[in-house]
This record gives C-alpha cells, structure tokens and sequence, in this order.
C-alpha cells in the first residue's frame, strides 16, 4: 500500500522532529497533501494509525488538510482549477500549464509537549 510507507516516511521526520526539540509526547500533526500526490487521506489515517500504535506517539491525532490541484496557463497567465488532469487552459486552450499546487505532502503543523515543558 502507497500510503503505509508515505505514513512511515512521516513518522520517520517526525521522530526526528521530535528528538531535535527535545520533544516528549506528540500531541497532533497536520500535514497537507496535494491532490497530484495520489495519496488517499482515509487510507494515511489508517496506515499512521496502525504504526503509532503501541509506539511512543500513540494517541497523537492526524489532521490532514487537502490542496486542489491548480495550474497557471504559461500563455496568458490564467490561473485556474485543474480537474480531471485536463492540463489545458479553460481561457486561451493553450497546453503548456505550470503547476502552482497540488504537489504537496508535507508537515506544516506539529503540537507537542516538551520535556519539562509548562504543562
Ligand atoms: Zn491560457
């Protein structure tokens, strides 16, 4: 499966996140994922579940926050949803489209309680 090794790969930056802050118990993530990353977000919750169970960051809750695919049109600068992976401009139909998001899957949020930390 895709995401059990996306939800790995996670949790692997997130230790080290973790450790680099001297961070003790993870509290909630939020990652964002682009919709050209393919990534299922029930599946992700599934798979990141089943690996912090029983591990040091059980418990922690997964927030996953998802991004349209959008594209500009290199002709006429048209920005625009890009659906069905039609990269053509609704405006001018031209096929040459820069992607300006969607790409995604990354961290961009991370709550945790710090070693000693102020309650
Ligand atoms: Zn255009």
């Amino acid at each position: 499966m895709h995401e059990m090794s996306i939800a790995q790969g996670l949790i692997d930056i997130l230790r080290e996140e973790m450790s680099n802050h001297r961070a003790e118990r993870l509290r909630r993530v939020k990652v964002r994922i682009g919709e050209l990353s393919g990534v299922v977000p029930d599946a992700l919750s599934f798979c990141f579940g089943v690996i912090i169970e029983g591990t040091e960051l059980d418990g922690a809750l997964l927030e996953l926050e998802q991004v349209p695919l959008e594209g500009r049109c290199r002709a006429c600068g048209a920005c625009f949803r890009i659906r069905n992976y039609a990269f053509q401009c609704p405006e001018c139909g031209d096929g040459s489209i820069e992607i300006v998001s969607g790409r995604e899957l990354s961290i961009v949020e991370m709550e945790v309680d710090e070693e000693g930390g102020n309650g």
